[in-house]
């Protein structure tokens, strides 16, 4: 184990700096994607098992004050079935750091203004088609209207940028790279394409079933034309800007090309599990330790930021998705969060 520095930067093992957390606050859901999750649903945390509000706030402040944390993704499960999520968005906008939240916008028509108003910056929708039957279909609900509603809710509200997050499977949507782009393009909204991960809930991933980055790439060239691709930073996402200048699209390429030499994420599972990866093997128990009556708030708030020290510098060099080596996380996508 590498000994972690007991001051500073998240610094792991490889010289990676950690300034992102994504924090789940939910494992349930209101879609059933089948990417994600079986039909029936997973068997849900019991509430008393959830973090509260009161301690993912102090365990964010830990971070951002203590550990360089500088953005705070909120994610679930779905976090808009969680109650008064514009509470815990002002909690966190507080901290100084720029929150985002990671949905399904399906009842984003109605929490987008408040949520702004609470301080929450920018937002991730996912959408993966624009057919109604095939949205029905992917889900097993039929709210595609409630979801382009909450697109549009979303650009009302001033939340900058919104992004549209599609994970694009072979012979399910692929067919709707361009219309999904088209779209996007439309409503002033940053389209990006995700390869399918071996993180779906009943297991089935196959990596045939992976639609490349590069052939997405060239697809939207061919269509609309894209500008030279930008310097990456530690965004997941490749970033392209359309050659007409109707804004940009991003390309995320976990699996044929993937970047986790510029990782600089960690997450936070909604029972208090710290992940030093989205494929982590092991995780941290912070809510064990947020929960111990027995320490005092100066000794806690030191044994939470040197927890997440140690998970960090422990961390691999990334995960070995399609090799042999490979071995899928017990957790699936809706129990870690995107
Ligand atoms: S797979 Fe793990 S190491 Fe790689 S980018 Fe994702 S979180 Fe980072």
């Amino acid at each position: 184990m590498t000994p972690p520095a007991a001051t500073g930067p998240l610094i792991d093992g490889f010289g990676r700096v950690h300034t992102d957390l994504r924090i789940s606050i939910t494992d349930r859901c209101n879609f059933r994607c089948t990417y994600c999750m079986p039909t029936e649903g997973m068997q849900w945390l019991p509430r008393p098992e959830l973090l509260t509000y009161e301690e993912i706030e102090r365990i964010a402040r830990v971070a951002v004050t203590e550990l360089g944390i500088t953005s705070i993704r909120i994610t679930g499960g779905e976090p808009t079935v969680r109650s008064h999520l514009p509470v815990l968005v002002a909690k966190l906008a507080r901290l100084g750091v720029d929150v985002a939240l990671t949905t399904n916008g399906a009842t984003l028509a109605s929490q987008a203004a408040d949520l702004a108003a609470a301080g929450l910056h920018r937002v991730n929708i996912s959408l993966d088609t624009l057919q109604p039957d095939r949205f029905a279909a992917i889900t097993r609900r039929d709210d595609l209207e409630r979801v382009l509603a909450g697109v549009d809710a979303a650009v009302a509200a001033g939340l900058q940028p919104v992004k549209l997050n599609a994970v694009i499977v072979r012979g399910v949507n692929d067919d709707e790279i361009e219309a999904l782009a088209a779209y996007g393009r439309e409503v002033g909204a940053e389209v990006r394409f995700i390869e399918f991960m071996p993180l779906d809930g009943d297991g089935t991933w196959d990596v045939e079933a992976v639609v490349p980055a590069a052939e997405i790439v060239a697809r939207l060239d061919a269509a609309f034309g894209l500008a030279p691709a930008e310097a990456r930073g530690h965004e997941p996402a490749a970033r392209r800007h359309y050659a007409d200048g109707r804004g940009a699209v991003g390309v995320i390429a976990s699996v044929t090309d993937a970047f986790c030499d510029r990782c600089d994420r960690i997450r936070l599972t909604a029972e208090g599990r710290l992940r030093s990866c989205l494929f982590a093997l092991d995780e941290v128990d912070l809510r064990r330790v947020v929960r111990d009556d027995a320490a005092d708030a100066a000794s806690t708030d030191a044994a939470i930021a040197a927890a997440i020290r140690g998970a960090v510098a422990d961390k691999w060099a990334g995960h070995h998705i399609a090799q042999p080596v490979f071995v899928r996380p017990s957790r699936s996508m809706s129990q870690i969060g995107g």
